[in-house]
């Protein structure tokens, strides 16, 4: 596809997902390894709620763009280590990946020494128990809830998970809702490009949707 009409096809697919997604649910365009002609698209097409995967790549995708637009929101949707919190609260507003007290920590200590602004946190709920995957697993949650809340007043405000790639999502969509409701918080970030109108129909109150808005990934 040819780059002057790039922008006209990323328009029109983020039309489409708004609309079946409906005015409640918040869609994040998930931009990791996407061409700048690409990014450029979206944000002339109104989008502005960005998540990225890795710390780095998004420091050099938007710490420039940040100066131009400055209601951009973006979101950490992806693995945090700990000696990359320092980076991740200077330029993530929402970090959706908190899975351990460790990174808690890291993340506390982070803002303080930098004076960012704190982060709304997510939890990231590993609902299929997958032994790779990130995320807090369902039993130990509870505990991870209650230690955020202590010792981070009011930032947590949402669950995120990642089904297992093998099995339907609905499950999973429906367990991270339960879990969000059961323990009062008020935010959802679940479903992707396949998924996405299901997680909105089983209550995501965010989706992160990649190549379904912008096409496929650079490899
Ligand atoms: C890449 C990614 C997405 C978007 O994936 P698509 O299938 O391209 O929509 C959503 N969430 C996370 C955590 C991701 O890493």
């Amino acid at each position: 596809m040819s780059s002057d009409t790039q922008p006209v096809s990323i328009r029109e697919a983020r039309n489409n997902i708004l609309a079946e997604i409906g005015d409640g649910v918040t869609l994040i365009a998930a931009s990791k390894r996407q061409l700048d002609a690409r990014i450029e698209a979206a944000l002339a097409a109104g989008q502005r709620v960005f998540g990225e995967n890795r710390v780095q790549e998004a420091q050099q995708r938007w710490t420039d763009r940040l100066a131009e637009h400055p209601d951009l929101e973006l979101r950490l949707i992806g693995p945090l280590q700990t000696n990359k919190a320092e980076d991740a609260v200077q330029l993530f507003q929402t970090i959706e990946t908190l899975d351990r007290e460790k990174l808690l920590r890291a993340l506390i200590k982070a803002v303080e020494k930098t004076d960012a602004a704190a982060p709304d946190l997510y939890i990231q709920v590993n609902t299929g128990d997958e032994p790779q995957k990130g995320g807090v697993g369902v039993a130990a949650l509870t505990d991870l809830i209650a230690a955020t809340r202590e010792t981070y007043p009011g930032r947590l405000v949402g669950l995120m998970c990642i089904p297992p790639a093998d099995e339907p999502a609905a499950p999973h969509f429906a367990l991270l809702k339960q879990l969000a409701d059961t323990h009062d918080l008020p935010q959802v970030s679940m479903g992707m490009s396949g998924d996405y109108a299901l997680a909105a129909r089983l209550g995501a109150t965010h989706v992160r949707v990649g190549t379904a808005l912008f096409g496929a990934r650079e490899t």
